[in-house]
């Protein structure tokens, strides 16, 4: 038997909110202790367009005028940084795929090494998550602006956040605990819900 969960409205507008600031499904779905699916489904509810990640939270590397530059740019790198026997990182298993270092795609060799597949997959996971979960942030006399509820505060008023450039996480404290009890609200209701069938 499966359980309907009904979001309240301001759950969902606190999730399309999220989105249109261009906070990535991925980190949306964490924060709210939901899923993709689910996130789609209030947005296709509310009529807003899917159009994936939005401009500014992708590295601009990965745009597509970009992707044929790249492709050359491998190449080129081949050529001059012919394959180990081993990977770069492990040494143990055989190199798979030449992977970019920095994410900025210089042509120098440096910035590439050589890895098997499963470290390739480890280095592009955290890559990714680095480059997804840094909205751009404003900061005014070393105050930090919360991506949520948009006020400037001091640095102890966020949570670290290591992935970030600025290292504290985009949501002040006090916009986190919202959230939580949005979910923890919603909790209730669920099981609720539950016992009244
Ligand atoms: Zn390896
Ligand atoms: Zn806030």
């Amino acid at each position: 038997m499966s359980i309907q969960v009904i979001y309240t409205e301001e759950f969902k507008n606190g999730i399309i909110e999220d989105y249109l600031l261009g906070i990535p499904i991925r980190i949306i779905e964490k924060d709210y202790h939901t899923y993709q699916g689910k996130i789609y489904n209030i947005l296709r509810e509310k009529n807003i367009v899917f159009v994936g990640c939005k401009k500014g939270i992708q590295h601009p590397s990965w745009k597509g005028e970009n992707v044929t530059k790249r492709t050359a740019l491998h190449s080129w790198i081949r050529n001059h940084k012919p394959k180990p026997l081993f990977c770069e990182e492990c040494s143990l298993n055989k190199p798979y795929d030449l992977a970019n270092i920095s994410g900025e795609y210089k042509r120098d060799i440096n910035d590439f090494e050589w890895l098997c597949r499963s470290c390739h997959m480890l280095k592009d996971g955290r890559l990714k998550r680095l480059q997804e979960t840094s909205p751009k942030r404003e900061i005014k006399d070393n105050l930090f602006k919360c991506c949520k509820c948009k006020e400037f505060l001091s640095r102890d008023n966020f949570d670290k956040d290591k992935s970030r450039k600025d290292g504290i996480y985009f949501r002040c404290k006090k916009c986190v605990k919202l959230l939580n009890k949005l979910y923890y609200d919603n909790k209730k209701r669920e099981l609720k819900n539950a016992h009244s069938l």
